[in-house]
């Protein structure tokens, strides 16, 4: 297994290229593009998933970073009609992108920037459908953790109230150029039919939830001293409690008591 373009890998990028063709394949199956999809790729890199599923598809974008990969993927004949746009994915508004909405998304993403892309999509609900994400395994764990668990957190809760996730399968480090170090995972997230937390309360309960979290040995009596919620949400809600025993329905009933 080789890359086709020779050029240098860049860790500031995350760039572990996938080289199996059966690997690829499987992805592709797992994505089950339609001709009546308008698919949103991240970090296509070389394109060796771009090559799989453009020709499925009624149209395409592919959002990549590097400059040299851009001029690869715009002299690739079998790309041709790809709509290629240059820049950080975190920068662009799904809107804005020259494919209709709502998209599917897909990527291979840098892993460094996994929650990042996450909170992205969901501040973009309206322009996706689904979206498939590969991502480190643990990560993917947390997401995915129950509550009580050491790897239930901020991150499990904020997302979890707005997409439900599905684990499609795991995927060892040997089937990427160069070989990252940990297993990843491949995740569909869809949107929850109604968000557990309204839009419009998404930056507070975020807020709220970070704070929770943000020493998660301690009670929320001290962690949310300075929300000075009043007496009968405590009532409610114990506040001897720790973050990780709250679920995410409750969390959100804190946010709804604390606006009120
Ligand atoms: N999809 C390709 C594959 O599977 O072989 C490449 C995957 S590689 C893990 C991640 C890709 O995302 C690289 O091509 C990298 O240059 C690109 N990338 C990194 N940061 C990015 C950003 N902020 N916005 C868009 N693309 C980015």
């Amino acid at each position: 297994m080789s890359n086709t373009t020779n050029h240098p890998f860049r860790k500031k990028w995350g760039q572990n290229f996938l080289a199996d063709g059966n690997l690829l394949d499987k992805i592709v199956r797992t994505i089950n593009p339609k001709n009546t999809d308008s698919i949103l790729e991240i970090g296509p890199g070389e394109g060796a998933l771009t090559e799989r599923i453009y020709p499925k598809v009624k149209e395409m974008a592919a959002i990549e970073i590097d400059p040299m990969l851009i001029e690869h993927l715009k002299n690739r004949d079998s790309l041709k009609g790809l709509q290629i746009v240059h820049g950080d994915v975190l920068l662009q508004e799904i809107e804005t992108i020259p494919i209709n909405n709502p998209v599917r998304v897909i990527g291979n993403i840098p892993y460094n920037i996994t929650s990042p892309i996450i909170f992205w999509l969901i501040e973009q609900l309206d322009f996706w459908d689904d979206a498939f994400i590969m991502m480190q395994k643990e990560v993917a764990e947390r997401l995915s953790a129950k509550v009580g668990t050491k790897a239930y957190g901020r991150f499990t809760v904020v997302v979890g109230a707005y997409l439900n996730m599905e684990y499609c399968f795991t995927i060892p480090p040997d089937v990427f150029i160069p070989k990252p170090k940990v297993d990843s995972a491949i995740i569909r997230f869809t949107k929850k039919e109604i968000p557990i937390v309204p839009d419009e309360k998404y930056v507070r309960f975020n807020k709220l939830v970070a704070t929770a979290f943000s020493q998660r040995r301690k009670m929320l009596r001290n962690t949310l001293k300075a929300w000075n919620f009043a007496e009968s949400v405590k009532e409610r809600i114990d506040f001897t409690r720790r973050p990780e025993s709250l679920t995410i329905e409750e969390f959100a009933l804190l946010i709804d008591l604390h606006s009120q």
